[in-house]
This record gives C-alpha cells, structure tokens and sequence, in this order.
C-alpha cells in the first residue's frame, strides 16, 4: 500500500475530488473518502490537498493510518470482528456500521475515556447476505444503546446494492431516522460512488466515496 503514485496520478486524483467536492457543496454534506483500497501515496495527496474524513474497513490500517495522520478523522464503515474492536475503540473518528448489540458492547469497553460518535448501520433493503440491522429491531437497538455511556449514536447508515431503487432507499433511511424522534439524530451517511447523487437529493448529510475518487488507484480497479 506503500506504492508511489505518478504527478500525472495525482493531477487526475485531484481532478476528480474538486469535481465531487463541487458536486456535494451544495447539500452541505461531508465527503468521506474511502481510502479502504487506496495506496498510502493517494491518501496525502488528498491530505495536502485539504481532505479531513477518510473511511475505511479494516481495523488495522485504520489505526495505522490514524497514527500516521492525526489531523484525519477516520471512519470505521465496515463489518466489525468483536476481537478488533479496541482498534476501533481506540483509533476511529466514527464507527459508522455499528449492526449488533455485542460489537457495541465490546467497543464501549475500549474507548479508553472518550465518547465514540457511532452511526447504526440499516440494512434497508431486508436482505439476508446484507449487513446492518433490520428496520423493525432499529428502535429496541437504538433504546439499548443509551445504556452504554461511552457510544453516542448520531446517525444512521445505509448501503444500497445495485439495483434496488436506490432513490427509495435512500428515502426509506431518512424516515427511519425522522422515527426516531426524541433522538434528533443529525447524521444520515448514505450514497456510494454510483448513487450518491441520489443519496444527496435523499437528504444525505455523509457520503462514502471509493472507487470514483481514487480511480485506477483504487486497487479493485487496476489499470
Ligand atoms: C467500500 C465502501 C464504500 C465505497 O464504495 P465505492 O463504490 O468504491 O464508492 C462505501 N461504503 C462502504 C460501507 C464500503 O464498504
């Protein structure tokens, strides 16, 4: 992950993150790069460049990348092995796919004195291979949560796969969290490289951004 990346690499990185960062500006939403495949190389150019919110799934390079750039807030957004849990606890700006009691749980418990901003991941498609909670258990969830005073739910998120209405979906989230009234829950992290558009028309106030960002230096998309 240590790979140099070229000035023409760069020039076209940052080409790309002016153009979504344009694109979202007028919803007020937070861009959160997901540098989960992305070299080392590309996520300073982003830095320097003055991007702060980075998302990533695996818990080490999570912390490591912490540790390296502290200035970042970085977003755990994947799924969670309870044994990784003090990497998160410790390192994460956000776990943005909070999806079960016992994770929640065991991160509470490693947060080392501070409040850990967490977003409950939905799975709002009802989807069996889908992470994130069913709607119908998101409010006993989220009742559940107050118990534990080092997470503090404020938002929630979702994924949409491919071809499931992502527009309705999207909608489908914002009244989940509208439900949840006596929360007043601000953040709503929703849309990926090929619906955030939609997401942002939803009401998004997050949006995750990989492939689309980081182009061929995505590795999923080698040249
Ligand atoms: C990888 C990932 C993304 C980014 O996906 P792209 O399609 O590359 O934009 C967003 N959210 C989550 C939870 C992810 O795991």
């Amino acid at each position: 992950m240590r790979s140099a990346i070229t000035e023409r690499q760069s020039e076209a990185l940052l080409a790309r993150w002016q153009q979504i960062c344009r694109e979202v500006a007028p919803y007020h939403a937070r861009l959160i790069a997901v540098s989960k495949y992305a070299p080392d190389a590309a996520v300073a150019a982003l830095i320097a460049a003055g991007q702060r919110d980075f998302g990533e799934s695996r818990p080490q390079q999570l912390r490591d990348r912490a540790l390296r750039w502290p200035q970042c807030n970085w977003h755990m957004i994947g799924p969670l092995q309870r044994n990784k849990a003090k990497y998160i606890g410790r390192f994460a700006a956000s776990w943005m796919s909070l999806e079960s009691w016992s994770q929640a749980e065991a991160v509470a418990r490693q947060t080392s004195g501070r409040i850990l901003s967490v977003l409950i991941q939905v799975n709002v498609v009802a989807q069996a291979q889908q992470h994130g909670v069913d709607a119908e258990d998101l409010s006993p969830l989220f009742q559940s949560l107050q118990q534990l005073n080092s997470l503090r739910v404020t938002g929630l998120m979702a994924m949409v796969p491919r071809g499931n209405d992502a527009p309705k979906q999207f909608v489908h989230l914002r009244r989940l969290k509208e439900a949840l009234v006596e929360a007043s829950l601000a953040d709503l992290c929703m849309g990926m490289s090929h619906d955030y558009q939609d997401a942002l028309a939803a009401g998004a106030t997050m949006v995750r951004i990989g492939s689309r960002l980081f182009g061929e230096l995505d590795v999923r998309h080698p040249v």
